[in-house]
């Protein structure tokens, strides 16, 4: 058997990060088993449906590398895939309900008839779930009387407008598109024995269901599109690696049951499993979702690093091919946690002047003989000729010793000179970036000011 998965989203104009995860828990497990990712757009709510909210969806899907082996932009052999163009075959599908006495009409709209038996579940992560959906019924808000009532528990398939529900064209495309592994969210689960008296009706074997723990916010309510990190287009703007995101979404729900916490999707793809499926609801944490940004930072190589850093360094208006580009994202990789975060840390180094944050200059202004210590370092860095790490750091020793001080006393001052704040990149490999001649000039610039 050939594992078919797929994600099945609605156009609801952006990707949220649990439906995110969804897409990306069906796209390892199929990947994992030499099987097909399928994407099918559930559009059936026409009010809703516009092509751009599904662009949004579908360039989410790419940014992150959720390739799909089926779907819209690539086709496939169970097409069309949007199912707002597949009414052909829910035709078809209902025809086959009605030869088989399982709907009747009610008012216009077309009921399934459920049957008076227990359904259950079998779900790889939740265990046996049985209902029966006769017993159960169904209840309904009564406008008029502002009371829940009891309603019909028979499942209504087909508006009286002609439009199909949910239930009915969901189950019918994973019949079509031969789905053998439905992966979905927990809220699901209480549609899945409607859906398998659906197969059963048809006479179709129905898929595997797995269905996931929720991501919840870090208040522990359901995680809304206004939540911070919610949205996958925004991941992009603010620096995220597309496989840093895949991590973290990966660890919302699942673990390798070890401590690795840090996989590449290749790793991902290998070690992903429905049994490390955690039972319990994941909260989502966007300090840990830097925290492995970062640690996907630290990994790339340099190259990498150039290349997901320039659209940002450009933006900065910094010159992303200066020679000393790579050196100065190695700093910055250091501090930063995501690529928005690095023009910060090195635009110092490409600066005419150094701008002074007001509380830096204040801390080193008031200390006694500060002029006389910048002065010092000026001298001392004036006469290193071979301008490297290693140079610089002797030139500021002995500088120190000349005046007595201790090497770190000179520091602060230093930085504070150079680079304006008492914060940022490690000093001596940027005053080898800047140069000597710009160090020797803002150092100059700072004793005036000192004075
Ligand atoms: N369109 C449904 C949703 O977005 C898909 C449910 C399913 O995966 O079966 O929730």
């Amino acid at each position: 058997m050939t594992v078919r998965t797929r994600f099945a989203p609605s156009p609801t104009g952006f990707l949220h990060i649990g439906g995110a995860r969804t897409a990306l828990y069906n796209y390892l497990y199929a990947k994992k088993n030499g099987g097909s990712f399928i994407l099918r757009v559930e559009d059936t709510d026409a009010e809703r449906n516009t092509e751009s909210s599904m662009d949004i969806i579908l360039d989410s899907m790419k940014w992150l590398g959720l390739d799909w082996d089926e779907g819209p932009r690539v086709g496939g052999e169970y097409g069309p895939y949007n199912q707002s163009e597949r009414s052909d075959i829910y035709d078809r599908y209902l025809g086959q309900l009605e030869e088989n006495g399982h709907i009747y009409e009610d008012d216009g709209a077309i009921r399934f008839r459920v049957p008076d038996k227990t359904i259950t579940v079998h779900d790889k992560i939740c265990g046996d779930v049985s209902a029966n959906l006769k017993e159960q019924g169904s209840r309904r808000y009564n406008q008029e009387t502002k009371k829940e009532e009891e309603a019909n528990p028979d499942i209504v398939i087909r508006r009286p407008d002609g439009s199909y529900i949910f239930h009915f064209v969901n189950v019918v495309d994973d019949i079509e598109m031969e789905i053998t592994h439905v992966i979905r969210g927990e809220d699901h689960i209480s549609n899945t024995p409607k859906h398998l008296a659906l197969f059963e009706a048809f006479g179709a074997t129905p898929p595997v269901f797995a269905h996931i723990p929720l991501n919840l916010n870090p208040s522990g309510s359901k995680m809304g599109k206004r939540d911070e990190g919610a949205l996958i287009h925004e991941y992009r703007d603010a620096g995220f690696l597309p496989e840093a995101v895949n991590n973290y979404m990966a660890l919302l729900g699942w673990s390798a049951k070890d401590d690795t916490e840090i996989f590449t999707m290749a790793e991902l793809t290998e070690r992903f499993d429905l049994p490390g499926v955690t039972k319990s609801n994941s909260k989502f944490d966007f300090a840990k979702c830097k925290w492995v940004n970062a640690e996907h930072l630290k990994r790339l190589s340099p190259e990498a690093l150039l290349e997901a850093a320039r659209s940002f360094v450009d933006d900065a208006d910094l010159p992303a091919d200066d020679p000393r580009m790579p050196a100065a994202l190695e700093l910055a990789r250091e501090r930063a946690e995501v690529l928005a975060e690095i023009p910060d840390v090195i635009e110092t180094i490409y600066a005419d002047e150094a701008t002074y944050d007001d509380a830096s200059f204040e801390k080193v202004r008031g200390r006694e003989g500060v002029a006389d210590v910048v002065k010092a370092l000026h001298d001392g860095l004036a006469g290193v000729d071979d301008w490297n790490v290693d140079n610089i750091k002797s030139a500021i020793a002995a500088a120190a010793e000349g005046i007595g001080a201790k090497m770190g006393t000179l520091m602060l001052p230093c930085r504070v000179g150079v680079m304006g704040s008492t914060s940022g990149a490690d000093l001596v490999p940027v005053l080898e970036l800047i140069g000597k001649e710009g160090v020797l000039k803002r150092l100059d610039i700072f004793v005036g000011k000192l004075a």
